[in-house]
């Protein structure tokens, strides 16, 4: 048994909450279809929190009892001198874990420094194994480059790593055996993940191009054995794991589903975000949020003035999300801006 749970922040419903997803920037070098539009307005850079600034929330929510920070974005390799911040963290005393969520662009050049720096656990996103469809569903992405950079990242030795897909019906629903295939042959595993209406996009139709998890597993149960689900690193995540039977590989490669609108895991819910200009959001799903720059760059502000607005905030947390995908959405951030 491991020492009792020591975090202080408990929400109203008593979930525990000892994870956080800190964004260190909204930019991001592609534009996928699902996340944002085309032509997307960016945080004012004087909005925009400094890496000082995000190791000072950093350090506050470790200090309240939060034991896993992931760095995300926008796509959180291309902020200026970030790997400053990452060494930082990664020598926190008291964080258990570091995570990094990334679409593989910068990986090539930076997974072994990431993992010198202390990084445990990589997402990196890969939606299609087609150059001309990744290419499309990206907008900008390099298909060679992103897979020379999850290669880099196998061999870099990350304890964890997962592959991160959006599935969308008629766009890249017939690669789904794929990527599972990709993933196996590398020893990483592979979560699948329902599209959120989070910000408002035009180019497709997120009703209709909605696949759900259920229909994804049916389709990769033809071709695998999938194991039953769990959840056995106890992450309290959103993701539901199957292990692919006799997979070759010695940890075997698990399949997650990742299902905001088919299996609500909000009861579950362990985390909150940080934007990068400093909104403390308390759920994925609802715009509750506490202004926590205001806090930091407030006359006279202390280090206890920001334990204070975190751990008040807590009250804040909404009990669940709603999406639903026939109505505009309600939730108008995109998720570049969230922090996926
Ligand atoms: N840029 C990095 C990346 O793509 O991995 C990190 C940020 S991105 C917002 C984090 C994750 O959110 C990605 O795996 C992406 O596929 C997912 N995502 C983005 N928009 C989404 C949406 N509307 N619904 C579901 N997942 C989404
Ligand atoms: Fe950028 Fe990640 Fe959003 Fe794609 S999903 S546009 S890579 S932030």
């Amino acid at each position: 048994m491991g020492p009792p749970h020591t975090t202080r922040l408990i929400d109203g419903f008593g979930r525990q909450v000892d994870y956080i997803r800190l964004s260190v920037t909204d930019r991001c070098d592609f534009r996928c279809v699902y996340c944002m539009a085309e032509d997307m307005t960016f945080a004012p850079k004087p909005n925009v929190l400094s890496l000082e600034e995000l190791h000072a929330i950093g350090a506050a929510f470790v200090q309240l009892g939060v034991r896993k920070i992931r760095l995300t974005g926008g796509e959180p390799l291309i902020r200026n001198n970030v790997m400053s911040l990452v060494r930082r963290l990664g020598q926190m005393e008291g964080l258990d874990e570091l995570a990094l969520t990334t679409n593989g662009s910068q990986l090539q050049r930076l997974a072994p420094e990431l993992r010198n720096a202390g990084v445990n656990s990589l997402n990196i996103s890969l939606d299609s194994l087609n150059p001309r469809k990744f290419r499309s569903l990206t907008r900008h992405g390099n298909l060679d480059q992103v897979i020379a950079g999850i290669d880099a990242a196998v061999a870099a030795g990350f304890p964890r790593i997962r592959l991160n897909a959006v599935i969308l019906k008629g766009r890249n629903d017939d690669e789904v055996l794929d990527l599972v295939e990709f993933a196996r042959q590398r020893g990483i595993d592979i979560a699948f993940i329902e599209e959120m209406p989070l910000g408002i996009i035009d180019e497709h139709d997120r009703a209709l191009s909605f696949c759900s998890s259920a229909e994804l597993k049916q389709l990769i149960m033809r071709q695998y054995s999938l194991g039953d689900q769990s959840d056995p690193e106890g992450t309290a995540g959103p993701a539901r794991y199957c292990h692919i039977k006799g997979s070759g590989d010695q940890r075997g490669t698990r399949v997650g589903f990742i299902s905001p609108h088919s299996h609500n895991f909000c009861h579950l819910c362990n985390r909150v975000r940080v934007t990068v200009e400093g909104r403390l959001l308390l759920c994925l799903g609802n715009e509750h949020s506490v202004d926590l720059r205001a806090v930091l760059r407030a006359p006279h502000s202390t280090h206890q003035h920001l334990l204070d607005a975190i751990t008040s905030a807590m009250s804040n947390k909404p009990e669940k999300h709603y999406f639903d995908l026939s109505d505009e959405p309600q939730i108008v951030r995109f998720m570049n801006t969230t922090g996926g």
